[in-house]
């Protein structure tokens, strides 16, 4: 579950909000230069290139066996199938497959800023970090406000 923060800037004092960590359907990474974060969904909306074995008893219209999938038969998207996905977060939820690390590469391209830095994962045990609009300082006090889904 991810956190939400107050954040004030020690420096000039301007205050702003940082999602920080992962959600239930997005995993979050974080530009090493601006230190923007971005979310991308968890899954890619396909089936689990693994395959899936599901009992017979339990096996029901959208929960059911299907077999792994060979690695030429992967759905890809083009950019606009896969901008028309990231900008419907209740899509987010869909699929079950991992994304391929080109695939990775090209949302954070889509969503991520103009740095043209790495991102970096943003792992849970990290401290939040931002950098201040308005001073460039990445000095801020850190409050815990809520929990986000
Ligand atoms: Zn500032
Ligand atoms: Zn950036």
């Amino acid at each position: 579950m991810a956190e939400i923060y107050k954040a004030i800037c020690k420096n000039c004092s301007s205050e702003k909000s940082v999602l920080w960590g992962d959600g239930m359907y997005y995993i979050q990474y974080q530009c090493s230069n601006c230190l923007k974060t971005v979310g991308i969904p968890r899954h890619a909306p396909r089936p689990n290139r693994e395959g899936r074995e599901v009992p017979k008893f339990l096996e029901k219209d959208s929960f059911y066996s299907y077999p792994p999938t060979p690695i030429e038969e992967i759905i890809r998207f083009t950019d606009a199938e896969l901008e028309e996905h990231l900008s419907n977060h209740v899509a987010w939820q869909n699929g079950d497959d991992e994304w391929d690390e080109f695939e990775v590469k090209k949302i954070l391209q889509i969503r991520g800023c103009k740095c043209s830095s790495a991102f970096e994962r943003v792992s849970r045990d990290s401290s939040p970090s931002t950098k201040c609009e308005s001073c460039n300082s990445v000095d801020f006090q850190m409050t815990l406000d809520k929990l986000a889904d």
